[in-house]
Parts: structure tokens; sequence; C-alpha cells
């Protein structure tokens, strides 16, 4: 089955005039696939991010995640939805400054209440997973980039959502670091997580099975890549 479906989706934002960010799209992510978004700055990449992340809700058309119409949600109801079923890694990491790696690691599982004890061992495994278990209680401003963009994975992974959304992931670290964010997230993907990654870098996007090319707000071109098989 398809984890997200968007279907015909417009969004407009009215400032002054209208924008239309998006202009009827329509996407499927089947379950466990590794999908690249990738298109010009203003093409509407963070936009269709926004709202397959439930962050914000389509002008017309429906946006459905884990079967469920975001539309028809609440907000409270949407902030549940991201908690448990999704995992955001950012560009600038977005790490809480004043927590050590582990506790960052943990938040998303005090959110989804989990005991104490299961949280600690949960995400201590996670940063082992990402190479970082020598790490653990380091504060993020003593960490590199790269240690920090894998502290936001292990945290992405925490509750081992159905879908990671990726927003430039490798924007802020050199070339070798991001091959190894690179390598983490194919790993991921292998695990049977599925991925959406935002990225303008092609050598970064054919890491994904499939890319999918905006212009303008539409989707102009979806690409197999040789990842596939
Ligand atoms: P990309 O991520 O590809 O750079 P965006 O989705 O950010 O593209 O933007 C698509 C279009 O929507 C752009 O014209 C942008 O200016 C506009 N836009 C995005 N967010 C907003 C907003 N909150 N308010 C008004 N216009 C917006
Ligand atoms: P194991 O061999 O038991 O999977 P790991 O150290 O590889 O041990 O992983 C420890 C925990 O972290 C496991 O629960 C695993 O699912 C999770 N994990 C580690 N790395 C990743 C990853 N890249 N993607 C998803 N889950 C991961």
């Amino acid at each position: 089955g398809a984890v997200v479906r968007v279907q015909n989706v417009t969004k407009e934002y009215e400032l002054g005039g209208t924008v239309t960010a998006l202009d009827d799209v329509t996407l499927e992510l089947p379950e466990s696939s590794y999908t690249a978004v990738m298109g010009p700055s203003g093409s509407g990449k963070s936009t269709l991010l926004n709202l397959i992340g439930a962050l914000d809700t389509p002008t017309s058309g429906n946006v459905t995640v884990d079967s469920r119409n975001i539309s028809t949600l609440s907000e409270s109801e949407r902030a549940q939805l991201r908690g448990t079923q999704l995992g955001f890694i950012f560009q600038t990491f977005n790490l809480m400054t004043r927590l050590t790696a582990l506790e960052n690691a943990t938040l998303p599982l005090v959110f989804a209440e989990w005991d104490r004890t299961q949280r600690q061992t949960r995400a201590q495994d996670l940063l082992e997973g990402v190479g970082l278990g020598d790490r653990i209680h380091h504060l993020p401003r003593e960490l590199s980039g790269g240690q920090r963009q894998r502290v936001a994975i292990a945290r992405a992974l925490a509750t081992d959502p159905t879908l990671i959304l990726a927003d430039e992931p490798t924007g802020n670290v050199d070339t070798e670091t991001g091959n190894e964010i690179m390598e983490l997230l194919a790993e991921t993907n292998k695990r049977g997580n599925t991925i959406l990654l935002v990225t303008h870098e092609r050598r970064i996007a054919e890491r994904a099975d499939r890319i999918i090319h905006m212009t303008d707000g539409t989707i102009t071109r979806v690409e197999e890549t040789e990842a596939t098989a």
C-alpha cells in the first residue's frame, strides 16, 4: 500500500495577491520507497514537504498520510500524527542546544510517553547505530556538523516512524560527511522506513529510487534512478 497519497493538491498563499505554490499535484509514496524531490527555488518543494508532514493543509485536493486525510484532522491530531508516524530531518539540524545528544534523541519518546528506562535504552541504541556511542553526553555545540546531523537522524528514527521527511539534510555539511549521512539514510530505507528527501543536488537525489522533478508548483517529470533494484 501507499504510505502517502497526494491527490490533485493545490496550495495557494494569499500575500497581497494569490501565489499558487502547488498546482494540481498528484503522487504516491509506496511503503518502503525512497523518493527525492528536486527543483529550483520557489518550485514548491517545501510546500509539498510541509503538507506531507502534516504541518499545513491543502487549499484543495487530498493529502493522506498513513490512511488519514490530514484536512479532516484537528491541529492536535496532526501533531499526534507527526509525533508518532513521522520523522523530520532538517538542513539546520534543529537540535535543542541545552540538551545532550542522548536527551535530544529521547525527545520524541517523551512525547510518545515511553517510560524513562526504555527511552534511554532506545536512544542509546540509535546513537550507537549512527556511530555516536562515545558522544551521547555531549551537547550539540561540542559536536561537528556531521555528528549533529547523526543525532538528528537518531532522533528522527526514535519512534521507528513510517515516514522520514528530510529537507536538504546534507546542506550544511561537507561532501564526505554528506556521503556518510546519505549512507545512513539508505540503511534506514533498507530497514523499511519510507523516505522523502528534498534536495537541489542531483548527486544526492540519485541515492533515491525515484526523483520527482518540480517546476512552478507542478511535477514535470518522474525519473526512476539507477539506485532502483
Ligand atoms: P521551494 O521549497 O521549492 O523553494 P516553496 O514551496 O518554498 O518552494 O515555495 C513555492 C512558492 O510559494 C514560492 O513562490 C514561495 O514564494 C511561495 N510561498 C511559500 N511559502 C509561502 C508562505 N508561507 N506565504 C506566501 N508564499 C509562500
Ligand atoms: P541491531 O543489529 O540490533 O539492529 P543496531 O546497533 O544496528 O543493532 O541498531 C540498534 C537499534 O537502532 C535497533 O533498534 C535498530 O532498529 C535501530 N537502528 C540503528 N540504525 C538504524 C538505521 N540506520 N535506521 C533505522 N534504525 C536503525
